[in-house]
């Protein structure tokens, strides 16, 4: 009988923390390797039921085809998923959207859904008050537990693990998580009663991949005083699209977006490598999908937030239309066309080169996640160049030589590599 242990993790693994949920022996906790979470099983305890690598979603690519029952009423689109409607829109509380990822959207939903008694609380991620350089995702029950999760969070998160917490609870739940976290969640509600009974509403965020904590390490080396006795970081927040801010106890770092995600993260250094293969931009599973309203009318006018919204289900429907009747959310219709277009070079990277990157994994002897039939299946010459520097630069960031090296080397020197590369 095989356990996750035998999948080759560094390529398969998202780190959510599902097997650990699942295992019958408490026999799995997740742990930091590389600067990622990865499963560690304790073979004493392990009764080999094999559960764990059967429930494993980072094994599939992106599977469609089990989404159909989860939104039986909604229309199919091939580049967005299944969908009711489309919005462009942000909190009315101005402080929320301010300190938010982008819209604020996220944290008003959970706090007008606790506050009204629709959920007990909710799953969400915040900055671990033990390791600031780390994240913590928990059960929020108070408005309090919620306004401190507001942000985004480019480092990993095991969201999935903290579901454990309500198995015995009474109550139901929001669930907000990555697309890789949704899809598992959707995996546990087709085959545990429990998680379809307690999960009654899953808040998914765009992906267009994830970051190591070996990036989080980078970032606070580069542009501050080190790992060393720092009380905080935000990767997001603060108007949009906000900066990095990095806290001592007497000094305070603020690095603009444009400064440490465009030389760094948007060139695939300290991605991980199962990243590489992910087909799942949108979070096709979640009821409500969220991302950054990154259009060119919002870019000029907007520096507070504005998110793109999908809702797929009558219950996403039925909570943001109540939302907007009430006047705390400001909502308007955004043709499908936009929201493509909010999301158009990670599409082009993302999805559309996916397959050249599978074929070079491939060539590479490499695991690759079992394929979703709907993916595009041809490639162009340059999907293939891209594909070589986006591993070759996720590979070279892994290496500490590969990290001193760029501690050194200039921003547009950084920049000008982003552009071919976003250009191929
Ligand atoms: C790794 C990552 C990549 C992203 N890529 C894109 C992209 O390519 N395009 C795009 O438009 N948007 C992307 N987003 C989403 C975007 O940054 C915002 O999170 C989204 O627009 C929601 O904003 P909000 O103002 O509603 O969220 P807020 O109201 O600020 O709430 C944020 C919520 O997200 C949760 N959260 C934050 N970070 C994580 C994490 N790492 N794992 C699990 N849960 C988390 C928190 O628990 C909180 O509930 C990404 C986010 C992350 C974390
Ligand atoms: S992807 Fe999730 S379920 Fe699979 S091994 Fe990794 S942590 Fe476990
Ligand atoms: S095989 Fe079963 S008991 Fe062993 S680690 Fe996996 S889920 Fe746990
Ligand atoms: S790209 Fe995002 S959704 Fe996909 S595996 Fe990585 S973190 Fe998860």
């Amino acid at each position: 009988m095989k356990t996750v242990q035998d999948l080759d993790l560094t390529y398969v693994c998202t780190g959510c923390g599902t097997c650990e949920v699942v295992c019958p022996a408490n026999a799995i906790k997740i742990k930091t390797k590389e600067g990622q979470y990865f499963p560690e099983i304790d073979m004493g305890k392990c009764i080999h039921c094999s559960r764990c690598i059967h429930i494993c979603p980072g094994r599939e690519e992106n599977n469609r085809t089990s989404l159909k029952t989860c939104f039986p009423n909604s229309i199919y689109d091939k580049s967005i998923g299944y969908y009711q409607a489309t919005y462009i829109g942000y909190s009315i509380d101005k402080e929320i959207r301010f300190k938010a990822a982008s819209g604020g959207i996220t944290t008003t939903v959970l706090l007008y859904l606790l506050e009204n008694q629709w959920i007990d609380g909710a799953i969400v991620t915040k900055q671990d008050p033990k390791n600031p350089l780390k994240n913590l995702s928990f059960v929020a029950r108070t408005k309090e537990d919620i306004l401190e999760s507001v942000g985004s969070k480019y480092s990993p998160t095991h969201t999935v693990s903290a579901i454990k917490e309500i198995k015995d609870k009474p109550g139901q739940y929001a669930f907000v998580g990555l697309p890789c976290q949704i899809r598992a969640i959707r995996k546990l509600q087709e085959k545990y009663s429990w998680v379809k009974e307690k999960i009654v509403l899953t808040i998914g965020l765009f992906c267009s991949r994830g970051v190591t904590y070996k990036g989080t390490e980078f970032v606070v080396d580069k542009f501050a005083r080190g790992t060393r006795k720092i009380k905080s970081i935000k990767y997001r927040g603060d108007g949009w699209p906000g900066g990095c801010r990095i806290s001592y106890a007497n000094k305070k770092y603020t690095i603009a977006h444009k400064d440490y995600w465009d030389p760094y993260f948007a060139n695939y250094f300290f991605t991980p490598y199962r990243c590489l293969v992910c087909g799942d931009l949108f979070s096709e599973g979640a009821d409500i999908s969220l991302g950054d309203a990154w259009l060119p009318e919002i870019k000029k006018k907007d520096s507070i937030g504005t998110s793109i919204i999908i809702s797929r289900s009558k219950i996403a429907e039925e909570i943001l239309l109540k939302l907007k009747e009430e006047n705390i959310l400001h909502l308007n219709i955004c043709p499908k066309k936009a929201v493509i277009i909010s999301q158009k070079g990670i599409i082009k990277r993302k999805i559309n080169a996916l397959y050249a990157r599978r074929i070079l994994f491939k060539l590479l002897r490499r695991p690759v996640p079992k394929e979703d039939k709907d993916n595009k299946d041809s490639y162009a010459v340059k999907d293939f160049i891209m594909a070589a520097m986006m591993l070759f630069n996720a590979a070279f960031s892994k290496s500490r030589l590969g990290q001193k090296i760029l501690l050194r080397v200039p921003k547009d020197v950084l920049l000008k590599y982003r552009n071919i590369l976003h250009k191929l």
